[in-house]
């Protein structure tokens, strides 16, 4: 798999961490520019193309959450979100000012480096102009003509499960909390429609046949929201 010319900006400003993950990044052959502070991260990203932000929270001069709004005001590019141990609050809000995915300090090199390249394969995947149906594993979504398929069996989804389920599959990994489907998939904007959600998907798991200890499709993400991730390819048996 080549990774070449793939640009990453890294924002963070304690240079122990700055280090190390600029050296794992540039193992895996991405081309990293270091922004020590807010100010600089911002800069940079007005004046080069950048294939994906790493950036911490809590940062000099201007905050992580400004800059996430400001480069998102221009840009989907991907953004993986930095935060300290606990920051609840600010996890839930990364994803709401459109980060991708967090990872929650100390974390491993590697599995930043694994958020990387998954975030970068997806990103590819928007790409395609075909996103019409979507298929993983034995699970297809027709978003035309509004179907949905498992193992062969059409499964009768209410308009709202349906939208679920297109909008956590759509984008893999991608962590979504409860407000943004809300959202997303009913439109509201009351917190206390957030149960809602839970119920939809609670809903949607039993109809997918998904346990919510052991699921094949809708991860819970505790405390703060649900992903979708497809069945592991190992499960299919080879040549079907
Ligand atoms: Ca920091």
């Amino acid at each position: 798999m080549t990774t070449e010319s793939k640009r990453i900006l890294l924002v963070e400003d304690e240079k122990a961490i700055r280090d190390v993950v600029s050296a794992y990044l540039e193992r895996e052959g991405y081309w990293v520019t270091p922004a020590a502070d807010g100010q600089v991260a911002i800069d940079q990203f007005s004046k080069s193309r950048f294939d994906l932000v790493v950036l911490d929270l809590m940062l000099p001069k201007v905050p992580g959450e400004q800059v996430c709004r400001t480069v998102r005001d221009t840009s989907d590019v991907p953004i993986i979100m930095l935060t300290a141990k606990g920051e609840l609050e600010d996890r839930v809000a990364g994803l709401e000012l459109g980060a991708d995915d967090y990872l929650v300090k100390p974390f491993s090199p590697r599995e930043l480096v694994a958020r990387v390249r998954a975030l970068l394969r997806r990103a590819r995947v928007d790409e395609e102009p075909q996103r019409n149906r979507l298929v993983y594993g034995g699970l297809e979504i027709d978003n035309v003509a509004h179907k949905v398929v498992l193992s062969g069996e059409q499964l009768d989804l209410t308009a709202s499960e349906f939208k679920l389920l297109t909008t956590l599959a759509r984008y893999p990994g991608r962590v979504y909390s409860r407000m943004e489907l809300v959202e997303k998939v009913l439109g509201y904007d009351f917190e206390g429609y957030e149960r809602t959600v839970d119920s939809h998907v609670k809903n949607l798991r039993a109809k997918l046949g998904d346990d919510p200890r052991r699921p094949t499709f809708i991860w819970t993400v505790h405390g703060v929201g649900y992903r979708f991730e497809p069945p592991q390819p190992s499960a299919e048996s080879p040549g079907a």
